[in-house]
């Protein structure tokens, strides 16, 4: 019989069940003990659900009360000094915690984006002479832990390469020097899985769909070479992308099985179908884990059945993509969403029952599935046919796009005279990155609005006092460029795509970003268009506040995409374009109302870079027409700003220039600016705000040390193009913060202007 298989359940359970008890437990208001019973039920009725729901292989091993490559770190000892692990035993939850969210002493450890998902990870710090341990085999504790509920499951791991290759090391050393130390550890753990039962463990080495050295490839033969050995059969998991150029080397591998990710990898298959040993046991990832859609039954099936033609049919799974952590847990709580959008959607718990269908489909033929069959043909034809996904005005408005709405009327040296002589701004102009504090009484404001409490008008002018107090205090203390605040804004997607068409929100849909942190992203399920202004109405109210210039602000096109679900339909790249048409018409409207200065932030731009190299070109060229599009209606002395955050812009330097944005501010307190070395020696061109302020950290530094940085950065650029700003927005700062260290900042910009 064909297995129905899952690679991993969403965590964070019912209404975020896992959240609130982690946070109890931080807040000292629950001990150990209590958040282990949580997340011990939490697990129980996760098993429960897949077992319901008829599948086979149901994963143990990758819940995690903060992060599965956290949980593997400790699991092989590798914690560094100081968070209190004595090198014996079991890490326990004061340590383990302290590497996740840093102690009084220790910082976090570095956390950063599982490939291209919004998932964080916990980035493992190893070193040189590292040595690893067995401090608690933690999928042999899930595993049994299942069993004594009556459940057989398949433990999880993550694999020894890509647990080195995601790791780093204090030293500059390869930590892939250190795989001959690692795997004996793997091997026992294995053996002891073996020992217990365990007949097949899913080893997950999602660096296979990365483009990898060939010291890596090696790794893999050397590290699956003994592993094979060492008892369960291995079931290699790969996601997230084609293997493509490492599939020669996965082939070669002594596993017994092989899991593909067919939606974003689909090219794999006909090699894997030519070259795979017939003995290879397939699992095929048809079931997206990456997305909201609901599955194309009929194609998924005709897909499993070419393969059981060429294969040995009993050695099939069926699967999601990947793990289902990157989806909502259940579409069945979401009662507001549009009806018709709501017959296309599948949640984990959805997915589930697609997997199901697809593997009885395959045993029992088309006629045992045929009413699913017929349904999901008829919501993706009544997709297809849907007037309120398709917009014939949006459609024939992108037909007519030109190149040359991707162009400002004159190149940037004659803007910056224009806009020299239009905003008459100081020498290092000083400028914020658009929010202010969300203060508790911001927050509440907003929860009555949205429960109905409080009335539009009471909203508004709460709104109104808000930002009428920030415009007078930025003028006060000295600021040039000001900002309205923000404070109308929940968040910086959901804002826009409230107001714009094409978009719809979950009430409960929360995907996990790292610990307790969940977001609920936007779905844009239908051609995106801008029905009415968006933030006209605060821009025009702040900026008759004051003489000075107030920025307009808006989201940009790619990282309004980036961080939505989005339709998969038509190209990423459409979507991408319809938002920024949407936002151009944002930008001249705003330049109407008499706003001189326009940001557009695009903190996303680097994340949405393809996994693979090759395909990175194609991705940054129609990224940056999109910015352009949406920035360039404007006339020259209309200044327009960009930012984005979150560091690391050195490999897209190119592109970043080719926005042709007339400022960018840019993260780079701590990197100290050396990160400006990478825009002097690529000579960006335009004006540049490199962060003083450290806006993560409560911390207030002093206005000397923001001078001393803004020395370092007028070494590396033209002093006449540095602009003086925070390293972000500051909505998650307290006033208390905010004021003092901007003050300073505006004085660290005055002792520049008097000093040069
Ligand atoms: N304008 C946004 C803010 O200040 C930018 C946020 C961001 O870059 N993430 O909040
Ligand atoms: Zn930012």
């Amino acid at each position: 019989m064909t297995v129905a298989s899952n690679l991993g359940f969403p965590r964070i359970g019912h209404r975020r069940a896992l959240k609130t008890a982690l946070e109890a437990h931080w807040a000292g208001k629950s001990g150990e003990a209590a958040l282990l019973r949580e997340a011990a039920a939490l697990r129980e009725a996760h098993w429960r659900h897949q077992h319901g729901a008829g599948l086979a292989h149901i994963p143990s091993g990758e819940f995690s009360l903060y992060d599965h490559v956290l949980d593997t770190a400790t699991m092989l000892g590798a914690v560094p000094a100081g968070y209190g692990w004595d090198g014996g035993g079991p890490v326990s939850l004061a340590t383990y915690f302290a590497l996740a969210r840093g102690n009084a002493e220790k910082p976090a450890l570095e956390m950063t984006k599982w490939f291209d998902t919004n998932y964080h990870y916990l980035v493992p710090l190893l070193a040189r002479d590292q040595r690893f341990v067995l401090t608690e085999n933690r999928p042999l504790a899930s595993f049994r832990e299942a069993a004594s509920s009556g459940l057989r499951t398949r433990p999880v791991l993550l694999g020894p390469v890509s647990f080195l290759r995601l790791a780093k090391t204090t030293d500059g050393s390869d930590p892939l020097d250190l795989l001959d130390a690692l795997v004996p550890v793997y091997a026992r753990i294995l053996r002891e899985l073996a020992e217990a039962g365990a007949v097949m463990v899913q080893i997950d080495e999602p660096v296979l769909a990365l483009d990898l050295p060939a010291r890596a490839r090696d790794a893999f033969a050397r590290a699956y070479g003994a592993l094979a050995k060492a008892g369960p059969e291995l079931l290699l998991a790969s996601y997230f992308g084609p293997i493509g150029d490492n599939l020669p080397t996965v082939l070669g591998l002594p596993v017994a099985g092989l899991h593909l990710d067919l939606c974003r990898g689909s090219l794999d298959l006909g090699p894997v179908l030519e070259q795979a040993r017939p003995d290879l046991a397939l699992s095929l990832g048809l079931v997206n884990g990456r997305n909201i859609w609901r599955a194309d039954l009929r194609a998924c099936l005709a897909t499993a059945q070419r393969v059981a033609e060429a294969r040995d049919a009993r050695l099939l799974m069926i699967a999601p993509s990947c793990s289902l952590l990157h989806v909502p847990l259940d579409l069945a709580e979401e009662t507001g969403l549009p009806a018709e959008l709501a017959g296309n959607l599948a949640f984990a718990m959805q997915k589930l029952v697609e997997i199901k269908l697809i593997a009885r489909g395959l045993d029992e033929g088309e006629a045992a599935i045929a009413a699913a069959l017929d349904e999901s043909d008829a919501a993706i034809a009544a997709r297809a046919a849907s007037d309120s996904v398709h917009n014939k005005a949006v459609a024939s408005r992108l037909a007519e796009a030109t190149d040359a709405m991707t162009r400002r009327r004159s190149a940037f040296p004659v803007r910056r005279v224009a806009q020299r002589s239009a905003l008459d701004l100081p020498r290092f102009p000083t400028t914020t990155i658009g929010s202010f504090p969300q203060t508790t009484e911001v927050r509440r404001a907003r929860a009555a609005h949205a429960k109905g409490a409080i009335d539009d008008a009471a909203y508004d002018a709460a709104i109104e006092t808000w930002t009428r107090e920030a415009i007078s205090w930025q003028e006060a203390i000295g600021l040039d460029v000001l900002v309205h605040g923000e404070f109308e804004r929940n968040d910086m997607v959901q804002y826009f795509g409230e107001r714009l068409a094409g978009f719809a929100f979950t009430r409960h849909g929360w995907v996990q970003s790292y610990g307790s942190r969940c977001v609920a992203p936007p779905i844009i399920w239908a051609d995106v268009s801008r029905p009415a202004p968006m933030t006209v109405r605060w821009a025009r109210f702040a900026q008759s506040l004051t003489e000075k210039p107030v920025k307009g602000m808006l989201t940009g096109p790619v990282t309004v995409l980036q961080w939505s679900f989005v339709r998969e339909d038509i190209p990423r790249e459409t979507t991408c374009r319809q938002i920024a048409l949407a936002l151009r018409d944002e930008v001249a409207d705003l330049e109407d109302a008499g706003i001189r200065v326009i940001q557009i932030d695009e903190p996303a731009l680097r994340e949405g870079l393809p996994l693979r190299a090759a395909e990175r070109d194609a991705y940054l060229a129609w990224a940056v027409d999109c910015f352009r599009l949406s920035a360039s209606p404007v006339r020259d002395a209309t200044q327009i700003h960009t930012h984005m955050c979150y560091a690391d812009f050195e490999d897209i330097l190119d592109a970043i220039a080719a926005l042709d944005a007339d400022v960018i501010s840019i993260e780079a307190t701590r990197s100290r600016m050396a990160l400006l070395e990478a825009f002097e020696k690529r000579n960006y061109p335009n004006e540049i705000g490199p962060g003083v302020w450290d806006i993560h950290s409560p911390r207030v530094p002093e206005a000397a040390e923001m001078a001393a940085l803004l020395e370092r950065a007028a070494a590396r650029l033209d002093p006449d193009r540095l602009w003086v700003n925070p390293d972000c927005g500051l909505k998650t700062r307290r006033w208390d913060e905010v004021r003092p260290a901007l003050e300073n900042m505006v004085a660290a910009a005055r002792r520049l202007r008097a000093a040069t």
